[in-house]
């Protein structure tokens, strides 16, 4: 068995409770982000630490090298429970993780939408205020404080006969005994897998696709794509041709040399959902210039000063429903359960999964904080407090996954456009603020 760094409070001793789960009382995260990613295992440590419940957290990857590729997300009403679990003095430093710490952040923001043909604004979707982070700083905000077991790869599951405990064990040989794990391991989820099955656990995919691109460029391009009229850090555009583009800063740091800021910029595109893909990478970037040159400016020339042999990202759009029946699974009386884009991977054009992670990780966290009693807590009080928090998050991420997904086919769908909900409701969902 390994031995591990405790975070938050003291371990407690084996078989010293007398009123139901004894030994090992700890909560075992899995996913605590590789290059940029892993916020919901990463959040929810750091709730557990403020509360003083013992966890151990791992992740599959190797400790993080000092600079990897990363992309931005939109932090709205999610930043409202993330609030409740982080230090007050580790939060206030998120301004530094966005992806231009320059550009002071409004008490509400917007999204304009462009005529991708034209370059005409459609509409400014409006929004709650917004943190535009870049992933890999949020992670390293997140991770402050933390002890991370790093590459540790779990590869099953075994649970006590009694209900007490749950094992992880991992593919290295080594094995951790806890009171329940949490698996925080993404979109294509080990736990997952392990709970319903590989073929029920796979990700659904829809018939759109996308290659994401990191470009630096000239001093004078990049003050070019920084200087368009409607926002300073992003902007997306639809085309009538049923194409959806993004173009944002990645990194601004550096506000007195152009030259070395990064662009995060894709256009999605129609493409079957059985589509094999069977394009390399230097023809993923060609066909995303080829789309570029329908639009116009900035997507027109972002793509067309991109160097032909980027390292572009390909990436089908898919999600995984957790309300549809074959996706039940069985928490083994509350001994685990999941968070985060394990339990709803969604397609990202609404900007929403780090929103719900972020509410599943406070969600869970108040969770255990109500029946654990200093490890002292029946199998009974768990597997209640674990199903009440299964019921929530399943019911409003569910909805989450399908309104992702019909607003992915709007924005590629210009006849429909005017009806998605992102439009309709903006980015704040009200009703789910913690
Ligand atoms: C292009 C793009 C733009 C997006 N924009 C937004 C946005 O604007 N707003 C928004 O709210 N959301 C956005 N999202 C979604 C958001 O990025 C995700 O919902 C969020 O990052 C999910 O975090 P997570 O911690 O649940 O999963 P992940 O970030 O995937 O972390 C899972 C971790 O588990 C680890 N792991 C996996 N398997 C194992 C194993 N067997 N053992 C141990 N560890 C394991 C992985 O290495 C990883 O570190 C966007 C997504 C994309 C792709």
């Amino acid at each position: 068995m390994t031995t591990n760094t405790m975070n938050g409070a003291s371990n407690a001793s084996e078989n010293s409770s007398s009123s139901g789960v004894r030994g090992r009382r700890r909560v075992l995260i899995i996913g605590a982000g590789k290059c940029s990613v892993g916020s919901t295992g990463l959040a929810l440590a750091q709730g557990l630490k403020k509360a003083g419940i013992p966890f151990l957290i791992f992740e599959k990857e190797e400790e993080i090298p000092a600079r990897e590729r990363s992309w931005s997300m939109g932090l709205h009403w999610g930043f409202e429970p993330l609030q409740h679990l982080m230090p007050t003095e580790i939060l206030t430093q998120i301004k530094q993780a966005q992806v231009d710490p320059h550009v002071p952040t409004k008490d509400s923001d917007r999204l304009p939408l462009i005529n991708g043909e034209t370059g005409a604004l459609i509409t400014e979707i409006k929004s709650s205020k917004l943190y535009r982070v870049r992933r890999d700083k949020f992670r390293a905000l997140l991770l402050q404080g933390l002890d991370v077991q790093w590459g540790k790869i779990l590869s099953d599951i075994v649970y006590s006969p009694a209900g007490e405990r749950v094992t992880a064990k991992f593919t290295d040989g080594s094995e951790v005994i806890c009171s329940m794990l949490i698996a925080t391991d993404g979109a294509h989820s080990m736990t997952r897998s392990l709970l319903v099955g590989e073929k029920a656990a796979r990700v659904t995919p829809i018939d759109f696709a996308s290659t994401m691109c990191f470009t630096q460029h000239t001093r004078e391009h990049a003050l070019f794509l920084r200087a368009q009229p409607h926002h300073p850090l992003y902007q997306v555009a639809t085309h009538p041709n049923g194409y959806c583009a993004w173009l944002s800063l990645l990194d601004g740091d550096d506000i007195d040399h152009p030259e070395n800021w990064v662009f995060f910029h894709y256009i999605s595109f129609p493409e079957l959902r059985d589509h094999v893909n069977m394009r390399t990478t230097r023809e993923h970037a060609a066909h995303q210039k080829e789309l570029a040159r329908q639009f116009v400016d900035p997507w027109r020339s972002v793509f067309e000063w991109m160097p032909e042999d980027s390292k572009v990202l390909y990436s089908k759009l898919r999600n995984w429903d957790p309300s549809l029946p074959e996706h039940k699974w069985d928490n083994r009386q509350g001994r685990v359960t999941l968070a985060g884009d394990a339990a709803h991977p969604m397609t990202f054009q609404r900007g929403q999964g780090l929103n719900h992670a972020m509410k599943d990780a406070y969600t869970a966290c108040k969770t255990i904080e109500s029946f654990w009693n200093h490890g002292d807590f029946t199998i009974e009080q768990r597997a209640a407090a674990i199903q009440a928090y299964e019921e929530e998050m399943i019911a409003r991420a569910g909805e989450e996954v399908r309104l992702s997904e019909e607003n992915s086919v709007m924005v590629h769908n210009w006849a429909n456009l005017m009806q998605s909900p992102v439009i309709i409701k903006g980015m704040k969902v009200e009703s789910q603020d913690a």
